[in-house]
């Protein structure tokens, strides 16, 4: 039997683990999940949330032999008050040897159904994944950290990129240089990250002020950094001992950047890249994770 690329993983709660004033991370555990695959990173996955009587409606998202865009539909089609919230979120980490998934739940109180289902959390509680099935032979995507041959990266996000940021973070190879930037609610949430060298990482506590101010001020610092060493590099003058020309052996490696989080802000952050600083929007990944305001798929 040939295997979509996504499938339904039956899981229940294994452990829970409050990492942090605003972080959760909650371990899911089933017999299924020998079959996850993915290579980490920034990979989502989409999480069912029980219905408030703890139900899932069957559309047909059990069915190997159906598609996700076939019971999609059929899900689109439900009466409210039988559709099941759909959420994305990240693996933090996959461990399909154990057959363990950890998911790490930025929580934002108990309004919308993924954070309050989180906050909530008991150890055997059942939650369904729409997640990468390994015996696939089509590719799953939904990696979107392709960095290519790039030297140097601007990493930034806030609270709900965090568990993506961590991943992509863990994985950089030793000689790469950069910066990340994680916007978080409050100094207790800055999370044990390992980092290379030469790889500064800012965890930014909001304390209270607006979502994304600290974020925006962070990329725009190292924005200016930027720019002073590239002026300093440019204005070198000939005869200087100094190496006076550089050419990168391909540009498009050179520089690289991925934003994950609010919408509005992450869109002001990349128009920034683009416009004030002239960095090739082919070179900048960006994703808005929310919205304010609107619950997902509103
Ligand atoms: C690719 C991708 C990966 C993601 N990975 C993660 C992850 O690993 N961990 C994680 O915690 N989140 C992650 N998110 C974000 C998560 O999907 C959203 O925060 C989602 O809205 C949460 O669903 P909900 O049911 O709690 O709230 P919703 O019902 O969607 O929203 C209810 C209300 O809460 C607001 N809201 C939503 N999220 C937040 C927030 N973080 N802070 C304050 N207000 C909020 C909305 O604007 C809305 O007004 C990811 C999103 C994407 C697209």
């Amino acid at each position: 039997m040939s295997h979509h690329p996504y499938r339904t993983f039956r899981t229940t709660v294994a452990r829970i683990d409050r990492l942090s004033p605003s972080f959760t991370r909650i371990t899911l555990a089933g017999d299924d999940l020998t079959h996850f695959g993915t290579d980490g990173l920034d990979q989502r996955i989409k999480l069912i949330v029980p219905l408030a009587d703890g139900t899932v409606t069957d559309v047909g998202q059990f069915d190997e032999s159906q598609s996700m865009t076939q019971w999609y539909r059929r899900w689109r089609e439900l009466p409210d008050e039988q559709r099941n919230p759909i959420r994305t979120y990240t693996i933090r980490s996959p461990r399909p040897v154990d057959r363990e998934i950890d998911i790490d739940f930025a929580l934002h109180g108990t309004d919308g159904p993924a954070s309050a289902w989180a906050t909530d959390a008991q150890v055997g509680d059942p939650l369904f994944v729409v997640g990468p099935d390994s015996r696939s032979e089509e590719p799953a995507g939904g990696i979107e950290w392709k960095p290519g041959a790039a030297t140097s990266v601007l990493i930034a996000g806030d609270e709900t990129a965090a568990p993506a940021i961590c991943s992509i973070v863990e994985s950089l190879p030793a000689d790469i240089t950069g910066e990340v930037c994680i916007e978080v609610p409050t100094e207790a949430d800055a999370l044990p990250l390992a980092a290379p060298e030469g790889v500064r990482v800012r965890w930014l506590a909001r304390s209270g002020a607006a979502h994304g101010v600290r974020l925006s001020a962070a990329v725009h610092d190292w924005g200016r950094q930027r720019s002073a060493a590239s002026a300093a590099v440019d204005l070198a003058e000939p005869g200087d001992d100094e190496v006076l020309w550089e050419v990168p052996d391909a540009v498009a490696g050179g520089e690289y950047a991925w934003l994950a989080g609010e919408a509005g802000t992450i869109t002001a952050l990349r128009r920034h890249l683009v416009r004030d600083l002239g960095i090739d929007r082919r070179s900048i990944a960006f994703m808005g994770y929310w919205r304010q305001g609107r619950a997902e798929g509103a």
